[in-house]
């Protein structure tokens, strides 16, 4: 994977009254993250599984207000991020490519569509 020529996130802004991070990249685009999307999209073994071992993410129809509440933002590298969540979890490592991926905001939510 490259990560060169890909856009990388420069600043975030978490917007607790309507659960969302909000993320500026190196391209002017800021990047919108509801917060409970994010804990459901969470990568790591635990929450995703791992070698065929279910995660608990697919063992679960809701989460909880801790689990799904996001406090702070820390760097990996210069590939990724880790949401730090409520309840201590930490382990999510969201690479750039996926996160913007993910972005919900109008415009690529309309891009991703094709609409
Ligand atoms: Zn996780
Ligand atoms: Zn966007």
């Amino acid at each position: 994977m490259r990560h060169n020529d890909h856009p990388s996130p420069t600043s975030f802004f978490l917007e607790p009254a309507e659960r969302r991070l909000y993320l500026s990249w190196t391209d002017e685009h800021e990047s919108l993250h509801n917060w409970e999307t994010l804990r459901w999209a969470c990568p790591c073994a635990w929450c995703a599984g791992e070698g065929g071992v279910p995660g608990m993410l697919q063992s679960r129809q809701s989460l909880s207000t801790e689990e799904t509440t996001l406090i702070n933002i820390e760097p990996v590298g210069r590939y990724g991020l880790t949401p730090i969540w409520e309840d201590g979890h930490k382990t999510g490592i969201f690479v750039y490519e996926k996160l913007r991926a993910m972005c919900e905001c109008d415009e690529c939510r309309r891009q991703r569509t094709g609409a």
